[in-house]
């Protein structure tokens, strides 16, 4: 693996001989009783599957950890000593064969329609990042992780579904925290030859490409397939031979580069990736836009439609191409969606493309107007969907609300918000992929194999949950709390010694954390609405509570943040150089690099997750769906999922429904609403032990977390909820 500095993009051009090598395929023989290995490798199906994963991982436990859990990357590495060791051993093999026959079972089962879905007619999921697994680093965050969710609950409810994405050589950052306390930013150069993506081919044999017009020539791109579970998903890249150097990166960095450079891409992802769905001979029933950047698909199949039937208008076209196109919102502010100048769209779009639309360039970028005739409003990638689509969505009830009113003027018709035709679809995060094994184990002892099913049905699972015992909960929840405190011990380990010790790097783990002690969870994007320094605003009140004898109170914390966003890589250093004569060196850590893997870790292992957003700027939030399938305690401003989730039981609520024009009024109701909550009833709810030596009032409410948020809130409820409310014709 190769490191890059993040500005330093020149640098960036694959030397040409890396960039082309041809050895997709390693084809390393393995044992005889190992083969099976080499299949399961190729599908994602193995990361959503406790089994699946550990047959990896056991191969060679430290390499595994070396590899990031990549198992391409593992058996090109393995030492062959290693795999004759476990192709000898017996229990090994025919735990192997067992779940070969699983795997061949759920790989094997016939599609289903739903309605207007079939495996004739699919549907197209197009999203910009997919967080399907850290070993496909394609993703940044929270939008990523749930398109991964999705294709994963569409995968085990066997819909029809293809879905489309780009191949991010450089991926997305990571994250280390110097010794300054700054955010340091690094990409690493990932090899399609390391990655379970495989070539498509065409029927001639050679690797299909699609061509899409960008900045005065014809750009080519070629696919990958990655294989999750049942589902396919279709990866552009731009970085082919056919290519010059600087089209060769457009498809190089996630969220990276100019506006322009987000506009090719977004250009490749709609356009090319409506090209590459008819070269397979997919023909979609529905083309879900799963946030804006893929809009420009609703132009391409508006000029298809036009070069088949010549006497058509644009607006002929248009009222077509809605017919086909859904497409959801995700930010609950106008800043949050793409705008692009008219000035760099057009270096963008030749006049070919445009006058095939049968448009006028100022009619184009009128499409992406708010207010169509003001031609000093930037072109909007989400006014263009909403016009070319006939169903759009926020992702919670609340952020359904705000987003009729964000886009209430473009429906002058619509007599006030409520007749704006904007609904919502509630994130959901997926079950399999965010439980953690060790309350799989006991969902299948007490529930049977088929829990995951039975977790569709709310009444059903609310009485399964009834029956676990306090005592087994609260074991599997503090075995869950061993492996976190092991995690952060090893995480912040100092690799150089000599300094003083931070919250992000410790010379002596072992004094840091105890599973005896209250642990909060914090952990997202560092971005102002998320407020941050909330949390820290009266220092003096929180080191209290750290400090306590007899109740003390210790904090996890991961995030990124942007790298051009100096007031938020400020507030990572101002939590850095807290250095108080405090406790707060060994119960606070900061984890570095927050990603699919540190968040297991995190939503699985504390007792409380806090979040606590400016409303309503969480359109949703899925990080504390994950926590609540696992009997973590959610501790939330009422916004987002949370104001449907919370019941006044399972969880606890920071501050109230009302808003306050001024933020900072709000921000100390806030703040004040936090503290005196966590000292008031968190802290004596957690220590309160009854005989049995357990906290019985804190284990109700896990249970009921667990009870009436895990079906709520799993992406097979989303899923279904889109193919019913959204994918069919109503
Ligand atoms: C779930 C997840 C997110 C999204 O969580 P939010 O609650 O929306 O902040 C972001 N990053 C990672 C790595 C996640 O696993």
């Amino acid at each position: 693996m190769k490191e890059f500095e993040s500005d330093t993009l020149s640098n960036m051009q694959p030397a040409a001989d890396q960039a082309f090598r041809t050895d997709f395929y390693f084809n390393r023989p393995l044992p005889e009783t190992l083969y099976a290995l080499e299949e399961l490798s190729w599908n994602f199906l193995w990361s959503w599957n406790a089994e699946g994963t550990a047959l990896f991982r056991e191969l060679d436990p430290s390499l595994w950890e070396r590899c990031e859990q990549n198992p391409r990357l593992l058996l090109k590495q393995i030492s062959e000593l290693r795999l004759w060791q476990k192709s000898l051993e017996k229990p090994y093999v025919a735990r192997l064969q067992r779940f070969k026959i699983i795997y061949n079972k759920y790989i094997g089962q016939q599609q289903q329609s739903f309605a207007n879905i079939t495996a004739k007619n699919p549907a197209a999921y197009f999203c910009a990042e997919f967080g399907v697994h850290n070993s496909l680093p394609i993703y940044s965050g929270g939008l990523g992780i749930l398109a991964g969710d999705h294709l994963k609950s569409a995968s085990d409810l066997n819909v029809p579904l293809v879905a489309i994405g780009l191949f991010y050589r450089y991926g997305y950052f990571r994250q280390k925290i110097g010794h300054d306390g700054l955010q340091e930013e690094k990409y690493i150069d990932s090899f399609d030859s390391e990655l379970a993506v495989q070539p498509v081919m065409g029927e001639n044999g050679e690797r299909i490409l699609v061509t899409v017009h960008i900045r005065g020539r014809e750009v080519f791109a070629q696919a990958w397939l990655a294989k999750i579970g049942r589902i396919s998903l279709y990866l552009l890249d731009t970085n082919v031979q056919q290519n010059p150097e600087v089209d060769r990166l457009i498809t190089g960095h996630l969220y990276g580069g100019s506006t322009e450079t987000r506009i090719v891409q977004e250009k490749v992802l709609g356009i090319g990736g409506v090209r590459l769905l008819r070269q397979l001979g997919v023909t979609p029933s529905v083309f879900h836009l799963n946030e804006g950047h893929s809009a420009f698909l609703t132009l391409e199949l508006a000029r298809e439609f036009l070069e088949s039937s010549h006497d058509s208008s644009f607006t002929e076209a248009a009222v077509a191409v809605r017919e086909q196109c859904v497409f959801t919102t995700h930010t609950p502010v106008a800043a949050g969606n793409d705008v692009f100048s008219t000035r760099e769209l057009r270096g963008c779009f030749d006049a070919n493309f445009i006058s095939a639309l049968k448009l006028s360039e100022e009619e184009l970028f009128a499409m992406g107007r708010k207010y169509p005739d003001d031609r000093n409003e930037e072109f909007g990638m989400t006014p263009l969907a909403i016009r070319m689509c006939r169903s759009a969505n926020g992702v919670s009830v609340k952020h359904g609300e705000v987003s009729r009113n964000l886009w209430l003027d473009m429906f002058p018709e619509a007599k006030s918000p409520s007749y704006v035709p904007i609904t919502h679809v509630t994130n959901g995060v997926h079950a399999p992929t965010w439980i953690a094994p060790v309350f799989q184990e006991l969902y299948r002892e007490n529930i049977g194999e088929d829990w995951a099913q039975v977790l569709r049905d709310q009444t059903a699972w609310a009485s399964e949950i009834e029956k676990l015992s306090n005592d087994d909960i609260w074991k599997t929840h503090l075995a869950l709390k061993h492996l976190l405190i092991a995690f952060i011990r090893q995480r912040t380990f100092a690799k150089e010694t000599g300094r003083s010790d931070t919250i992000n790097e410790h010379t002596n783990t072992r004094k840091l954390f105890s599973t005896d002690i209250l642990t909060v969870g914090f952990a997202r994007r560092v971005a102002t609405y998320k407020r941050w320094n909330l949390l820290l605003s009266d220092l003096e009140r929180l080191l209290k509570m750290v400090d306590d004898a007899e109740r003390p109170v210790q904090f996890v914390f991961a995030g990124k943040s942007h790298p051009q966003d100096r007031g938020a890589k400020r507030i990572l250093q101002d939590l850095m150089s807290i250095n108080h004569n405090s406790n707060w060196q060994n119960r606070a850590v900061f984890i570095e690099d927050y990603d699919q893997e540190v968040a297991k870790y995190l939503v699985q292992g504390v007792d409380v997750w806090m979040n606590v957003p400016r409303r309503p700027l969480e359109a949703s939030g899925t990080s504390g769906q994950k926590a609540a399938m696992n009997g973590v305690l959610n501790f939330s401003i009422l916004d987002g999922w949370w104001i449907e989730g919370y019941n006044g039981e399972n969880g606890f609520a920071i501050g109230d429904l009302n808003e306050d024009k001024d933020d900072a009024v709000s921000d100390a109701r806030d703040a004040n609403s936090l503290y005196s909550i966590l000292e008031n009833e968190i802290i004596p709810m957690f220590y309160n032990k009854e005989e049995s030596g357990l906290p019985g009032e804190w284990i109700r409410r896990m249970k009921n977390a667990l009870a009436t948020l895990t079906p709520q809130f799993s992406s097979d409820r989303m899923v279904k909820d889109y193919i019913e409310k959204i994918y069919a014709k109503h």
